[in-house]
């Protein structure tokens, strides 16, 4: 290797993000290869993105069709792959219809105006949303309102109106906040930037039934729970309860970006003029998307997460019990898993994993998250926990935190 990626970035690109050393240039299945030819157990999986693992054969050659045929057309016309994904998507789930976008935080935004227009039509004009402290939903100015990080949002202010943060997994606070203004109530199954929270027994039929009492949409943002990051198709599966509105993006399209938000009949407010896309739902992505969500069903992938996760997850406590106190919690659903230090070691550990060969996500200073692709093995998990003892050990013998 002759170039210095490195020095390109600091030359070159915004400097956004403080990168892991290591440039990856080609990935299969659950490994990925630096340019160096070193090889790495990705358990980040481009951030929970592709969850079907890298380049699968199926998804590649649904692009590899789609790109020879048609990319691009507009949402004035009718096109083939975006209305077959349409059909698998609401025909797996008891929501009724959907619209595609491109991105996470988009699919919010779709989520809120649909919202907006039905607190407007059958909520007596009201407006505010209700999100979460801790959440994640995106980086656009709108989603920074709603994201329940006040230190992110003092940069941004004067913030969106419309959006009252409270208490995670508090189901009382919602109550509290409720008003003649509130519309919706939007939440995260199960926090995943947030540091993996999963909400305790109840919370969200809880707020199922606040939201049926008093007539308010609830709106689940399954970016990175849904497609079987739980160990079912969508994460409110796994808790039985249905939200009105849901959003998608992450691993809708294996790694081809997309997004979706999707609703039920009752609240199918929008209408030609209230919103639109330039991308949204092209045919390259809708195929990708297509060929992903109808693989993850017919092989039951979801199935195989729910599996292998609780396999993991029992690695994580046997490797918790010989790592006391260092290692002091587990916690997660399916194969969305984290990992609780006693101390602010996360970005050590994950240094040193890296080293190893284990890419791992510091989600907090103290806590490391897992989202491997869905279609990890128990073998590879092993391997994972192995090279994951040894980075520990370093991460410790190194001294300060
Ligand atoms: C990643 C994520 C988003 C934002 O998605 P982008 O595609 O980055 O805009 C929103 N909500 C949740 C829960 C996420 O995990």
């Amino acid at each position: 290797m002759t170039t210095d990626w490195k020095a390109q970035e600091a030359r070159y690109y915004m400097h956004l993000v403080n990168r892991q050393p290591v440039v990856i240039e080609r990935g299969e299945g659950v490994r990925v290869w630096d340019v160096e030819g070193k090889e790495y157990l990705d358990f980040t999986a481009g951030w929970a993105v592709v969850n079907l693992g890298h380049s699968h054969p199926v998804v590649t050659a649904a692009i590899e069709y789609q790109a020879a045929r048609l990319i691009q057309t507009s949402n004035q016309f009718y096109t083939v792959p975006q209305l077959e994904l349409a059909e698998a998507l609401i025909e797996s789930c008891g929501l009724d219809k959907v619209f595609f976008c491109n991105s996470g935080a988009e699919a919010n935004e779709g989520a809120v105006k649909l919202a907006k227009k039905y607190g407007r039509l059958h909520r007596d004009g009201a407006q505010e949303i209700i999100t979460m402290l801790n959440s994640f939903h995106g980086r656009t100015l709108a989603m920074a309102a709603a994201t329940g990080q006040p230190a992110y949002q003092e940069r941004w202010k004067p913030l969106t109106p419309g959006f009252v943060n409270v208490p995670y997994d508090d189901l009382e606070a919602v109550k509290q906040a409720t008003t003649t203004a509130t519309a919706a109530v939007m939440v995260e199954p199960v926090q995943g930037e947030g540091g993996v929270n999963v909400p305790t027994e109840g919370y969200l039929k809880g707020l199922r039934e606040w939201c049926d009492a008093n007539g308010l949409l609830l709106i689940f943002d399954e970016i990175q729970t849904g497609m079987g990051r739980l160990g079912t198709l969508f994460g409110h599966q796994s808790f039985d309860v249905e939200p009105d509105v849901m959003t998608l993006a992450k691993a809708l399209g294996n790694g081809v970006p997309i997004g979706a938000f999707l609703c039920k009949d009752s609240c199918d407010v929008l209408e030609p003029g209230d919103h639109g896309s330039t991308f949204g739902g092209n045919a390259l992505a809708t195929a990708a998307a297509n060929a992903t969500v109808r693989y993850m069903i017919e092989n039951d992938v979801p199935g195989h997460a729910k599996r292998v996760g609780a396999y993991m997850r029992s690695a994580l406590e046997a490797f918790m019990a010989a790592h006391q106190p260092a290692v002091a919690d587990v916690r997660g659903m399916g194969l969305l898993l984290a990992l609780q230090f006693d101390d602010t070691i996360a970005a050590k550990v994950v240094a040193a994993s890296n080293e190893e060969g284990l890419l791992l996500n510091p989600v907090r200073p103290d806590a490391i998250r897992f989202m491997p692709p869905l279609i990890v093995s128990e073998a590879e998990v092993d391997e994972a926990m192995a090279k994951l003892d040894r980075g520990l050990a370093r991460a410790l013998a190194s001294g300060d935190a």
